[in-house]
């Protein structure tokens, strides 16, 4: 793990990238920040989570980083962290980032455009959402499954698809939004109301079939309607949902989340609800 603090003072935001090998991106954005002589108020820690799975494109080496903390609802002080490379990298980041208001950068293969997932957010985090160029905010309080999100304050982003330019271009533009938003660096800011969803459950896929995703992320499907097909076949709901994450090969059992539309976060970063 490569950590880098710049600045003076004690950091109180801190940027992520390589939680994830094989999303380049965030790996792209910190290595651009570190190269950027920034002055930052107060300092601003900069972190490369997994650089042994970067170096080998992989998502993970033993297990996936972004399921070995605590998950939510837990005593944290109570967890053992799993003895495998990404538990041990996991534990370095909780004792690291437990203080500090944390942009974790991903990338997806399920969705060209930028946005924010936040779990239980404050209003510091929902304020920083309508500061960053994203098109929505996903309140991602479930499930609990031990992604760093459910353990320290974070604003995750997905950037867009992994390995792509734009993703890189996209992560490089988070974070500098992020340093601005937060006040690590001083720089125009520029706030924005943001459509809120909230994530219901994950969508199960049949293992060891053919899959096609034939809808668009953050687009209504209606109750019966196919959004994917799986060896051919058409493949429904039984209540109408909102796609998120969802893409045919992105995770091994599910095709991703049902999610719905419940506010807005407004340019003041307060959740307005339907
Ligand atoms: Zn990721």
């Amino acid at each position: 793990m490569y950590v880098e603090q710049i600045g003076t003072g004690p950091p109180e935001v801190a940027v992520v990238g390589a939680i994830h090998g094989d999303e380049p991106s965030g790996a792209h954005a910190v290595e651009e920040l570190l190269a950027a002589d920034l002055d930052p108020a107060g300092s601003v820690t900069l972190v490369l989570a997994n650089e042994t799975a970067l170096e080998r494109g992989v998502r993970y080496v033993e297990t996936d980083l972004n399921r070995a903390f605590p998950p939510r609802g837990t005593d944290p002080t109570a967890f053992e962290f799993d003895d495998t490379h990404e538990g041990r990298l996991a534990e370095r980041l909780y004792d690291l980032l437990s203080d500090k208001l944390t942009l974790a950068i991903h990338s997806t293969q399920s969705h060209p455009e930028p946005f924010a997932v936040v779990v239980e957010p404050d209003t510091r985090r929902l304020e920083v959402c309508a500061a960053l160029p994203v098109t929505a905010v996903v309140d991602s309080t479930e499930p609990s499954e031990g992604r760093m999100l459910e353990a320290v304050p974070t604003v995750e982003v997905e950037v867009g698809h992994q390995g792509s330019a734009a993703a890189a271009r996209n992560a490089v533009e988070l974070s500098r939004a992020f340093l601005a938003a937060t006040g690590a660096v001083s720089a125009p800011t520029t706030t924005t109301e943001k459509p809120l969803y909230r994530l219901d459950r994950p969508i199960p896929k049949p293992a060891d079939r053919e899959y096609e995703v034939v809808v668009d992320n953050f687009e209504v499907v209606p109750a019966g309607e196919p959004f994917a097909s799986v060896d051919g076949e058409p493949w429904s709901a039984e209540t109408p949902f909102v796609p998120v994450l969802v893409s045919a090969e992105g995770y091994e059992d599910m095709f991703g989340y049902a999610a719905t539309r419940v506010g807005s976060v407004t340019a003041e970063g307060v959740v307005d609800y339907d």
